[in-house]
């Protein structure tokens, strides 16, 4: 059985002191449950302070974004899977829709990134999801389709059984606006099934991933959806006990 997994995106928040204090209060108050995984992402400045304060803890950590280039080598300002492994990272997000928009990642990048998260045998949460007008056009399926083909021409299968993925429609994140159980149920079945096209054992274990305004009043009807295998939370895994609460509902 797939166990469920409760991922946390600080995005470009924080500073020294409210990082040390958010992961004070997340060793005290996270479950520890057979079952459930945990991780948290925080911005890559702070990963060592993080690793650091969770070591010993079952919470996993990872980084936001990955240079798509093995390392080391000329790239001013990246930042390499290799890296990430060699200083306890666990998975690194690649893809998310705030990448695509704001620093035009390309599927095809995304794709490549993913490749080298687990060439370093890390796990890469890979994110889709649509925009609204996309959605409104009756285009949803469509775009993770599309947004996955690379995925599925660059990787293995014996890799593709090892990654995660992240359903985060872009007009639920950080709007408040969060997709109802069905509409995120639609999409996961949709993701599970590409996934069944290339092979059925593959696609039973994969776990997906729903992200968009989850808080601790709306995960629990998000997660007891047949194909939803957990969550990527952003801002409400800022605050330790609504992120606990929110794992707990896993
Ligand atoms: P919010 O939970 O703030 O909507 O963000 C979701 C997200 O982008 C997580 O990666």
């Amino acid at each position: 059985m797939r166990s469920n997994l409760v991922a946390g995106n600080w995005k470009m928040c924080g500073d020294t002191a409210s990082i040390e204090k958010l992961v004070a209060e997340l060793k005290t108050s996270l479950p520890a449950e057979p079952g459930l995984d945990i991780a948290v992402f925080p911005p890559s400045v702070y990963l060592a302070q993080v690793l650091a304060g969770l070591s010993g803890s079952p919470v996993a950590v990872g980084n936001q974004n990955v240079c798509d280039q093995p390392g080391d080598g000329a790239f001013t300002g990246e930042v390499s899977a290799s890296m990430l492994a060699d200083i306890g990272c666990r998975y690194v997000i690649v893809g998310h829709s705030e990448r695509r928009a704001i620093y035009a990642e390309t599927s095809e990048q995304v794709a490549q990134k993913a490749k080298q998260v687990l060439e370093q045998g890390l796990v890469p949460l890979v994110c889709v999801g649509e925009t609204e007008t996309q959605r409104d056009d009756g285009a949803t399926l469509e775009v993770i389709s599309a947004q996955l083909k690379p995925i599925f021409s660059t990787l293995s299968v014996q890799q593709l059984q090892l990654i995660v993925v992240a359903y985060e429609p872009v007009w639920a994140i950080g709007t408040g606006k969060t997709a109802s159980p069905s509409q995120a149920q639609e999409v996961h079945a949709f993701i599970r099934a590409l996934f069944a096209k290339k092979d059925e054992h593959l696609a039973k274990g994969l776990r997906i991933l729903y992200g968009g305004s989850v808080k601790a009043a709306n995960a629990g009807e998000l997660f007891a959806q047949a194909d939803i295998d957990g969550g990527l939370v952003g801002g409400a895994s800022l605050d330790a006990q609504e992120f606990s609460a929110i794992c707990r509902a896993a």
